[in-house]
Order: C-alpha cells, then structure tokens, then sequence
C-alpha cells in the first residue's frame, strides 16, 4: 500500500465519518500550488474554501505569526490585548462597520448576529418571541443556531428540533420576504453572494428593496459575508459593491487566511441597543495569535492593492470560463461575482472534480451540479490558462 493509502486507511479508522473526502494527503503549499505527503503538485483553486487568499507561504504573513507566537498565543477576553485591538481598528476601517466581536469560526459568527438581532428586538418590546427571515438554498454553518437559519432541509432534518420561529424566503425575491414579514420580525438573514447553495450573486435591486424594508419597520439586516466577503468579490466586502450597508454583518473564512478566526460586526445603532456586559463570550475569540493574523491580512490586503488585482484578473477568468461554457455542452451557464465564480452543470459534477484532482487541480462542487472557482486572490492569467487547461483535460 502506497503512503497515500496508509494514511488514508489511518485516518479512517481514527476520525469520524462526516466528510468524503478526496484521495489526497496535502503537506505544504507555495503561492497557489498545494503538494501531497508524495511530492504530487496541484493547482488550487479552492484555497481551503476561500480562506488561503494570499497564497501559501506568504513571508510576511508567516513572520507575523512566528513573532507573535514567540510572545504570547492567548490570554482569554478578561484582559485587553495590542494585536486584537489593532486588528479590531483595522476591520472597522475595512468594513465601514463600528462594532467588532471576534469568534472562531463563521458559524460562531452567525450564532453571535442571531443573538445580537434578537436582543435589538427584545429591549424595544420585550417580547421573547421573534422572528428572523433566512432564504432558501442558504448556508450559514453546522451548529445549532445557524443550522436553523441555513435553509436546506438535507442539512437539518436530522437535527429537530431547531431554534425556533425561522422563516425562510426565495433569494432575490421581494415579494416571498415581504410575505415572510411579521409584527414579530427582528432580523433578515442572507449571504450577499450565496456560496454553498451554488454561486447566486444577489440582485442589486433586491438587495436594496430588501434594505428599505428593513428600514420601514426597524428589522435589522444581516449580511453573512463569510464566504464572499474579504476581497473575493471584488470589493472588501461584497455589499460594498452593492452600496447596502447591513446592520450586522459576519465575516471569517479569508479573515485570518489559515488562522481560525471570524467576527460578527455590527453599526454603531445596532451596537447600542443590543448584546452588552455580560451577553455573549468566548474563551478563544479574539486572542493575539488570531489578532496577528487578522491585523497582517489586512495590512497586506492593503499594501498588495489585492482588490485591485481582484478586479484586473476576474474579467479575464470569466471570458474564460465563458469560453469553456460555449465549447462543451456540459455546462449551461456561469455565475459569480469577481473570483467567487461557479459553473452550471448538465449533470452531476464529481466525476470531473475527482479526474481533476488526479490530474492535478483542485476544485470543489457547490451543490451536485455546480462546479466552484474560488483561488487564491493572488492568481495571475497563467494561472488561469492552467487550470482552463486541466479542467479541459477532466472532462472527457
Ligand atoms: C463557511 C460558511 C459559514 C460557516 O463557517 P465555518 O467557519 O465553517 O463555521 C457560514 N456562512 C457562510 C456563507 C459560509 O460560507
């Protein structure tokens, strides 16, 4: 048995079967190219599900953290500490949001916005018994609170019962929320670009009507940014591009690149009248380790213009993507927003992403049919050309 085998024949007597994964042991990375445990390259364009968006091995991302590290990693949230607060200030300024929590994970981040809008809600009547609207074909994470708000029964029918008094409405479509909305409503709930469900952009004039509708009864809007947020889609956060400023907004994935970290954000209105002393916490949140890395993405976001170079190459991916959706009958359409792109399959599409792997590109699925593009934000036309070259090869 090759080593490849051996680990995998370890691994599958040591951890739990939740995931199917691909047959490869990945080792270490370079820029945008990942290496397995027997000297195997790929080209990733995954990027660990949009986290790595400076590429592997980023000197100055990787110094941060030894620094950091050979200082302190963690001192829990009763004490303040330099790299949290200066990551804090930085994803403010990034943002144009007021208020910051660090988490661990995006579905803490979800967890952490549900509580917020319901507290909003509670200090103006009261009541403990709001309603949040969350879309159809959503994905906000695993735990209970946001598997509540992720609208795909595959997810939760298991899980019953979930938090209660959800409501779920059609992505981009007004007049399914409007029927949605309550006396009860405290919050609506959506991706900006919807990642897990298949690559939906949100359209520009729903995202808008769903704004003033919020503004009209005072329901809070969250945006969940996890995915489509930290350049991705051309803009530091993908509302930006849209000129929809949410009330709450969660973040994590590409936040720390590598480092777990995420964070729930919040306008200074919502950050008033909401979760205070004593209502939310975390033992890890925001720790130095996790402040490092945050505070040295969004330096280097800033210092490599990575959303200027996000908007020079995502044309050039698109008309080729474009180009290979005209030349085969596999697939119908693609869809996305920047380098957050999928492409529309006749059928189902794990076929091709185990032939590109074995031919030495990485890609995942967003839903069975639907194949996703998600590289590093640092990818230059070359690599563009070599993956439209390796997926080509994949599909016969
Ligand atoms: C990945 C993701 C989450 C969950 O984040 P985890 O870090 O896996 O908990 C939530 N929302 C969106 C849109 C995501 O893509």
């Amino acid at each position: 048995m090759g080593l490849t085998q051996q680990y995998i024949a370890k691994a599958e007597a040591a951890l739990l079967h939740t995931y199917n994964r691909y047959q490869a042991v990945l080792e270490r990375g370079e820029g945008v190219y990942l290496y397995d445990i027997e000297g195997k390259k790929y080209l990733d364009f995954c990027a660990g599900i949009a986290v790595f968006a400076l590429g592997y091995q980023n000197k100055e991302y990787n110094s941060a953290l030894k620094g950091q590290i050979d200082k302190i990693i963690h001192t829990s949230n009763y004490y303040y500490n330099v790299p949290a607060i200066e990551a804090a200030i930085k994803l403010k300024k990034a943002s144009g949001m007021d208020r910051v929590f660090f988490t661990n994970s995006g579905a803490e981040a979800v967890e952490g916005a549900i509580k917020a809008a319901r507290k909003y809600a509670y200090l103006k009547d009261g009541r403990a018994d709001h309603e949040i609207i969350a879309m159809h074909h959503s994905f906000h994470g695993r735990t209970m609170g946001a598997l509540s708000v992720t609208g795909n029964p595959k997810y939760q029918e298991a899980f019953a019962p979930l938090i209660g008094n959800i409501r779920f409405a059609d992505f981009n479509d007004i007049k399914s929320v409007e029927a949605q909305v309550t006396e009860k409503t405290c919050a609506i709930l959506l991706e900006t670009v919807q990642g897990e469900g298949g690559i939906y952009p949100a359209d520009g004039k729903f995202l808008g009507q769903v704004r003033e509708l919020c503004n009209k009864q005072d329901i809070l809007l969250i945006l969940d940014e996890i995915q489509c947020g930290m350049g991705r889609c051309g803009a530091m956060y993908a509302w930006q591009r849209y000129g929809v400023k949410p009330d709450i907004m969660t973040t994590a994935k590409a936040l720390g690149c590598g480092v777990p970290v995420g964070a729930f954000l919040m306008t200074e209105k919502a950050g008033q009248a909401s979760l205070t002393s004593g209502d939310h916490g975390t033992t890890y949140g925001g720790n130095p380790l996790a402040g490092a890395a945050v505070s040295k993405v969004l330096d280097l976001f800033e210092k490599n213009d990575i959303i200027g170079h996000v908007n020079e190459i995502a044309p050039y991916l698109q008309e080729q993507l474009d180009g290979l959706v005209k030349e085969n009958d596999f697939f119908v359409t693609r869809r996305g927003l920047g380098l957050m792109q999928g492409l529309v399959c006749k059928g189902p599409v794990a076929g091709v992403l185990d032939k590109a792997i074995a031919n030495g590109l990485i890609l995942i699925n967003a839903g069975p049919n639907v194949i996703r593009i998600m590289p590093p934000l640092i990818i230059t036309k070359e690599h563009v050309d070599e993956m439209i070259a390796i997926l080509r090869k994949s599909l016969c």
